[in-house]
């Protein structure tokens, strides 16, 4: 008998899970589930324009959707269109695999004022989400702050400080391709309330930021790159060898001027918590204190002092995280804004449900990178694997006799094919990679069957 299998969420780690089931002995059929009628998660919406290799993994999820076991049911999102029950009652198993979408907050004043954006709406304006596609960001100001040391911050400012002529080259959404041609940034702050041996770039992009851009000079905070005796034995241990090539890098950077003459400045500083963001009708400015860090029980902690600054700025993005959603009818801790899992097991059913599963980062929070999913799909599917010996799933023939229907607005792997067509098409037209459909009815509106109606 065949066992029925629904993931929750089309991303890299619904991907790996799936590929680790459909290589698994086992007879079955995987049903993939998406609220957009694209798949691919944070690597179509998330992963930066100018890293098309990185985008390039779309490949190998291609050849697992090429699985006849496979089906793909984009436009359904769970929790609306389908409740999490209803795929308890008709499904052997499910794997929740939905991610971490929301961003944490600063949680200070005038996070709220126009013009203050988040990593998460920030970046999916620029990759052509149709979440924020009228997210309109303004650049006409010379100033911007970044709030984060994180390699999404990295991206951000490669976007605001980049030229936008080699956008041009990328799948960039049109309308952040068109804002950015008329951007005024001059300068971006990248502000982290921590250290440089606790930010947490890789060498790779922190080199890509700080040596590759054209027409930017850089100054970083020098203070902040003199470490104490102790940090300096912290910085040999083997577990800080990334912040130490960071540091040495930011060091050689931060002695070099050969670009004075650059017409663009991204400054770097560290030690510094946003206290309020001023503004009338937006954003002005940002008040900054100066931090210390204090060791505490929980680890280092950063602790303002009242030594404070000001920063006029018209644009200020927000990269301090991401955290999951809960999902009804599914546990969720709210102070990790993970699912509670143990190594991917979340609830076993109880004779009339499926079991529940998860994966990627609503199972261990938002972190690594795509490759780290495939591990830690592999890990979930190991449990799943040994709770089916144990007959654990739901039983195939009840599964069957609850089977539903699909609701006639879902979408299919043909059909993003047929998506993906129309946009590289669009892109040819122009000599761009692709050009990006914003909004769903233009996704759906390609659509043979949807022109018909
Ligand atoms: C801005 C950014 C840039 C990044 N750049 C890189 C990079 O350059 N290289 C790299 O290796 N890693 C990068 N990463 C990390 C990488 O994207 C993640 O490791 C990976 O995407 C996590 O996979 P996931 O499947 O858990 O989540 P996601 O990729 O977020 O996928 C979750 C999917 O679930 C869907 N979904 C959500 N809710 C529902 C619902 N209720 N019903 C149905 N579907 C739902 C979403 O639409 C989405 O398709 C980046 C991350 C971010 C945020």
């Amino acid at each position: 008998m065949t066992s029925r299998i629904a993931i929750v969420g089309s991303g890299p780690s619904g991907f790996f899970a799936a590929e680790a089931l459909l290589k698994s002995n086992l007879r079955l059929q995987v049903h993939m589930f998406d609220r957009l009628p694209t798949p691919f998660g944070l690597v179509r919406s998330g992963v930066a324009p100018d890293h098309a290799s990185i985008k390039g993994v779309s490949r190998v999820f291609d050849r697992i959707a090429e699985d006849s076991a496979f089906e793909f049911c984009g436009n359904i999102e769970i929790g609306k269109d389908i409740s999490l029950n209803e795929l308890r009652r008709t499904y052997s198993a499910v794997v929740l695999a939905h991610g971490a979408a929301a961003d944490s907050k600063l949680g200070i004043p005038g996070e709220c004022l126009p013009q203050v954006f988040s990593a998460g709406q920030f970046v999916g304006w620029y990759n052509g989400h149709p979440d924020f596609s009228d997210l309109r960001p303004d650049f006409n100001t010379e100033n911007a702050v970044i709030f984060g040391h994180g390699n999404v911050a990295i991206d951000i400012a490669r976007m605001l400080l980049g030229d936008p002529q080699k956008f041009r080259k990328t799948d960039i959404a049109e309308h952040a391709l068109d804002s950015l041609r008329g951007s005024k940034i001059k300068t971006v702050h990248l502000v982290g309330r921590r250290g440089p041996l606790q930010a947490s770039f890789t060498t790779a992009e922190l080199r890509e930021l700080l040596l590759k851009m054209e027409d930017m000079r850089v100054e970083i905070d020098a203070a902040a790159l003199h470490l104490s005796s102790s940090e300096a034995d912290e910085l040999s241990k083997p577990a800080n060898a990334v912040a130490k090539r960071n540091i040495d890098l930011m060091r050689e950077v931060a002695d070099n001027s050969h670009q004075a003459a650059a017409s663009k400045l991204l400054l770097i500083s560290f030690f510094e918590s946003p206290l309020e963001i001023r503004g009338s009708t937006k954003v002005e400015a940002v008040s900054l204190a100066r931090n210390v860090i204090v060791n505490t029980p929980q680890g280092k902690r950063a602790i303002p002092t009242d030594e404070r600054r000001e920063i006029s700025a018209g644009l200020v993005l927000t990269s301090i995280g991401f955290r999951g959603r809960a999902l009804p009818g599914a546990p969720f801790d709210r102070l990790t804004g993970r699912i509670p899992n143990q190594n991917g097991r979340v609830q076993l059913g109880d004779g009339s449900t499926a079991p529940l599963y998860a994966v990627g980062w609503i199972k261990r929070g938002a972190n690594g990178v795509i490759g780290t999913n495939r591990a830690d799909a592999a890990e979930t599917v190991a449990c799943m694997l040994s709770d089916y010996t144990e007959r654990k799933w739901l039983e195939p023939d009840l599964v069957n006799r609850g089977k539903h229907a699909l609701p006639p607005k879902s979408t299919s792997f043909h059909d993003w094919q047929l998506i993906n067509q129309a946009e590289i098409s669009a892109g040819l037209a122009v000599e761009r990679p692709r050009v990006k459909f914003t909004t769903i009815a233009d996704m759906l509106d390609v659509l043979p069957q949807r022109q018909a109606r």
